[in-house]
């Protein structure tokens, strides 16, 4: 029997993940299994700890454990920590905990929508897990502006002072500003809404990112309407699979042949 790994997370039965991890394993020859587990909302260490007393080598950790994971875990790498939140957890001798997010989203809007995010404006939407996740990677790309924007602005505010030089503000502030890209990292587009963007925030020219998936969102729409270049954040998934794969493997899988048979099948 192969090593096992596993997605966690409460719901998780929509989950790509095990798909996308048996492509990886196939295509790359490595002997594994990949599963899901529904864990109870506060359960989240009890089923991890079970999984791994079970010989299981890993886990993705999505919604909503991201932060508890980060609390459960003996070591953490530094994206990790300036994250706050956990997607990628190793089991060897402890519990070591990484984050895959930053990497996965840049990864998306630099290799495969190739745009350079190198001394751009950039507008992220949301202080939730998935953007305390990609702050550091954005910042790593070497935007030359970062901005965070939320509905909940004290969460903007708070997230933002963990990286000097990031600011914070709600979306009315943004009236008038100018960006290049806009990441929205909020959960607005599951039920159907958008972040309340002023006016000429979505522009011609610039790129428009919804970290949501499997759906046309009302911000993609409101992009496309406004001639920006729309993209979902279905290649984020793939990509910060890959390097969940690399890290518990040691092996790149090859990611774009995976992307186009997902955006196929749906
Ligand atoms: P979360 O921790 O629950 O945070 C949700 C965020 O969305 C908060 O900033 C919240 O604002 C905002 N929000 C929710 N409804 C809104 C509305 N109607 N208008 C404006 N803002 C709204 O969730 P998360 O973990 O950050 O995940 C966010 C989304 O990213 C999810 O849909 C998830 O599926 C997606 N995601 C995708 C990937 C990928 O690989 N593509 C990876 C990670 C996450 P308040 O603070 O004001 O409540």
């Amino acid at each position: 029997m192969g090593d096992r790994y596993a997605v966690i997370g409460n719901p998780v039965a929509h989950s790509k993940s095990p798909w996308i991890h048996a492509e990886f394993a196939r295509a790359t020859g490595q002997d594994l299994e990949y599963g899901r587990i529904e864990a109870p909302r506060d359960g989240f260490e009890r089923a991890a700890e079970q999984f791994r007393a079970a010989g299981g080598k890993g886990l993705n950790v999505t919604l909503p454990f991201k932060e508890a994971a980060f609390r459960y875990c003996r070591r953490v790498s530094a994206r990790a920590r300036g994250a706050q939140a956990v997607n990628t957890l190793v089991f060897n001798d402890d519990a070591f905990g990484d984050n895959t997010d930053g990497v996965g989203l840049v990864t998306d809007i630099e290799q495969n929508l190739g745009f350079e995010l190198k001394d751009k404006q950039v507008l992220l939407m949301g202080a939730g897990g998935a953007a305390q996740g990609v702050v550091r990677s954005l910042l790593d790309a070497g935007a030359a502006r970062l901005v965070i924007a939320n509905r909940t602005v004290a969460k903007a505010e708070a997230l933002a002072a963990r990286f000097p030089g990031v600011e914070a503000c709600g979306y009315q502030a943004l009236a008038g500003e100018r960006f290049d890209v806009a990441v929205n990292a909020t959960s607005a587009g599951l039920t159907g809404e958008s972040p309340r963007l002023p006016q000429a925030v979505l522009r011609e020219g610039m790129l428009a990112y919804d970290m949501v998936y499997g759906r046309d969102t009302p911000f993609l729409a409101a992009a496309r309407l406004a001639g920006a270049r729309a993209s979902d954040g279905l290649g984020m998934l793939v990509e910060q699979a890959a390097e969940s794969f690399f890290i518990w493997r040691g092996v790149r899988p090859e990611t774009r042949s995976v992307l186009e048979r997902l955006r196929a099948s749906r």
